[in-house]
């Protein structure tokens, strides 16, 4: 079994000291109704994991999954919502930044982009943020099952050569949440940036806890 499936809700952070004691964490953003949530679902094989981050209260935080062994899956708050009063999206960026900038368990973040329309101005905002940080990205295009076959190879390839002209730690990949399409190649690159691949069972048994 994916140690994704095992994903357990854990808090809600609302500030940086808030965010629970990890030894690595990955982090999904992407602009509201993207399909972040659905593809934190897909990926932990849930139906409603990742719609706890969407219940009153917790859409403006920083919301932490457990997948065992002090490894974590972090979900971002949507950005782009147009209805947030201008304060409250400042107040999203001071947090957002800080934990992209400052998070030392963080290993890399999932960006989630709509295929029909990806890298948006705040998708690249985003992308302009963790640049410097080093850290890698890994772009999921989800709803691929609206495009053809044709339009999704096309959306990738330039989204690849985006992502490339800015950093070769970002890639990209074709993902449908719906027909849980591109969920092994998600996982792979995930469990790698946690370290879970390098991680055999006879390992695990010899250093319980
Ligand atoms: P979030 O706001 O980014 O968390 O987005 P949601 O996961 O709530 O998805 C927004 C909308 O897109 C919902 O109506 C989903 O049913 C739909 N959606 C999400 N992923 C997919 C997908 O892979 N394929 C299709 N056809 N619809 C999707």
């Amino acid at each position: 079994m994916s140690p994704f499936q095992q994903a357990v809700f854990v808090l809600s952070a609302a500030a940086l000291e808030q965010c629970p004691p990890s030894k690595g964490e990955i982090a999904f953003a992407g602009r509201s109704n993207s399909g972040k949530s659905s593809a934190l679902n897909a990926l932990t094989r849930r139906r409603r994991l990742a719609f706890v981050s969407k219940t009153p209260g917790r859409t403006q935080l920083i919301n932490f999954f457990t997948i065992g062994n002090d490894r974590h899956i972090v979900d971002l708050p949507g950005y782009g919502y147009a209805k947030v009063p201008e304060a409250t999206r400042e107040s999203w960026r001071d947090f957002l930044g800080d934990y992209l900038r400052t998070r030392e368990e963080l290993r890399g973040i999932v960006l989630i982009m709509d295929a029909r329309h990806p890298m948006t101005d705040l998708d690249c905002v985003l992308l302009a943020w963790i640049l410097p940080t080093g850290r890698p990205v890994h772009a999921l295009l989800t709803k691929t099952d609206k495009l053809s076959h044709t339009a999704a190879v096309q959306t990738l390839r330039k989204v690849r050569g985006e992502l490339a002209a800015m950093s070769q730690n970002f890639s990209a990949q074709l993902f449908s949440s719906l027909k849980k399409t591109g969920v092994e190649e998600a996982e792979a690159v995930l469990g790698e940036w946690l370290g879970l691949s390098a991680e055999s069972p006879a390992e695990k048994i010899k250093t319980p806890g």
